[in-house]
């Protein structure tokens, strides 16, 4: 098992994405060595209200994000299914594609695993994955008592420990902290505000040609 046949899946709602996604993503494949790099948009998010943009318009937003940047690719699997999307059903669905030995990593912001408790099943996410969670501007580095106590003996120290099996380990990773949200983005153009240089501007030019984020949104 070797960090260049590992899958690293970084999963989130992107509504929209922002360089705070897109440097996180380029640090954490370039750190862990990944040969593969998916963002994996959710479809429809069974843990949070409904996302504000759709889903056709999110994946349309990441794949203009990395359209020049190859080496990060897009699954949009979540997408194309119809209901509520699993965590925990996608990745099983992606550990059957890949085979018991390699490696799969879910990549998350500290913020992200906060939630972790409330998944659906969470507790098998690590039968099918290693989890990566990485640092992220404002969020508190401990976990709550209960994910604390499961992930115990899960942790690792060093990236070498990840290779030597395909699942079930916990790592903390140290990212660039850029303190940029979507909803920050969000408020920004609902409120005729530029969000300029907080994500790439053909995302800006798509956002404006189709008029996501209006007013009423909050
Ligand atoms: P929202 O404000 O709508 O929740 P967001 O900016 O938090 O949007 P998400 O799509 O919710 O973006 O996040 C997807 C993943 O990216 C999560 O794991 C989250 O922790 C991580 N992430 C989001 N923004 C950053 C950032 N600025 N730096 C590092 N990680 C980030
Ligand atoms: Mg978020």
């Amino acid at each position: 098992m070797t960090a260049h046949t590992a899958i690293g899946l970084f999963g989130g709602t992107f509504d929209p994405v922002h360089f705070g996604h897109l440097r996180a993503a380029s640090e954490a494949k370039e750190k862990l060595g990944l040969g593969d790099f998916r963002l994996l948009p959710v479809g429809r998010p069974a843990h949070r209200n409904q996302t504000h943009a759709s889903a056709e318009h999110r994946l349309a937003m990441l794949r203009l994000a990395v359209a020049e940047h190859p080496d990060i690719t897009v699954d949009n699997r979540e997408v194309r299914r119809s209901g509520v999307s699993y965590m925990v059903d996608t990745l099983a669905e992606i550990r059957g594609e890949a085979g018991t030995d390699r490696a799969i990593l879910l990549i998350l912001g500290q913020d992200a695993a906060h939630g972790l408790c409330s998944w659906y099943r969470w507790q098998e996410l690590f039968d099918y994955a290693h989890l990566v969670v990485m640092t992220r501007p404002d969020s508190p580095a401990s976990f709550s008592t209960q994910l604390e106590s499961f992930v115990t003996t899960r942790r690792c120290n060093t990236m070498a420990d990840l290779w030597r099996s395909p699942a079930g380990l916990l790592l903390n990773l140290e990212v660039t902290q850029l303190a940029i949200s979507s909803t920050a983005i969000r408020q920004q153009v609902a409120q005729n505000r530029s969000p300029r240089f907080l994500l790439p501007d053909r995302i800006l030019g798509y956002i404006g040609f189709h008029q996501l984020y209006p007013k009423a949104d909050k």
